[in-house]
């Protein structure tokens, strides 16, 4: 496309906004650093929400709060609950299915994770199989205590929260995860 190489030649900058607007429209915002490390690419920071298609409503910000107090402040995978003074440190609000792929922003397609499980839950190493049971991937390595504690002992643990009246994710927004983002087969349990 010489329109494209011509375009980018006056403006260096639109190569990382094109890369801003295709990683918002594709792909969770956990992830959107090592992709750009992966290919060697610069990014500012900055969410473009604007540039998203108008189709679409903007991100829900208020998803953030509602699903940390659902979640009571603790990963739902290993309960970790780390505050600086009262602010949360280190816990997200995580999307089952992805928004870039219509999933809404609604508490039964939310998780609270800590940074580490929001991470692995992207990647596809974390998963939520039935009965609301934690799913890993067989595809995880990890041999030192730590990875062990922290992601191979979870395999079938009951998920924690959301509390009670709050309802936890739904079974089509688990199932979409499991297809599409699940990597492999989850590890048994002894
Ligand atoms: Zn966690």
């Amino acid at each position: 496309m010489p329109e494209l190489r011509a375009a980018l030649h006056r403006e260096p900058s639109l190569l990382g906004r094109m890369a801003r607007v295709l990683l918002d429209l594709h792909f969770p915002p956990s992830l959107h650093q090592d992709l750009c490390e992966a290919v060697g690419l610069e990014l500012e920071l900055a969410e473009t929400d604007a540039l998203a298609p108008s189709t679409r409503q903007p991100r829900d910000r208020r998803m953030r709060e509602l699903v940390l107090t659902a979640y009571e402040y603790q990963c739902a995978f290993c309960g970790y609950d780390g505050m600086i003074g009262a602010v949360p440190v280190g816990l997200e609000a995580a999307h089952v299915r992805w928004w870039a792929f219509d999933g809404p922003d609604d508490i039964d397609n939310g998780l609270c994770l800590c940074s580490l499980h929001h991470k692995l839950f992207d990647k596809g190493i974390l998963g939520i199989g039935d009965g609301h049971r934690i799913l890993v991937s067989q595809r995880f390595v990890g041999r030192s205590a730590a990875a062990r504690a922290h992601v191979t002992a979870l395999a079938d643990r009951p998920i924690l929260g959301p509390q009670n009246g709050i309802p936890p994710v739904a079974a089509t927004h688990r199932s979409w995860h499991t297809s599409q983002v699940f990597q492999g087969s989850p590890r048994s349990v002894a």
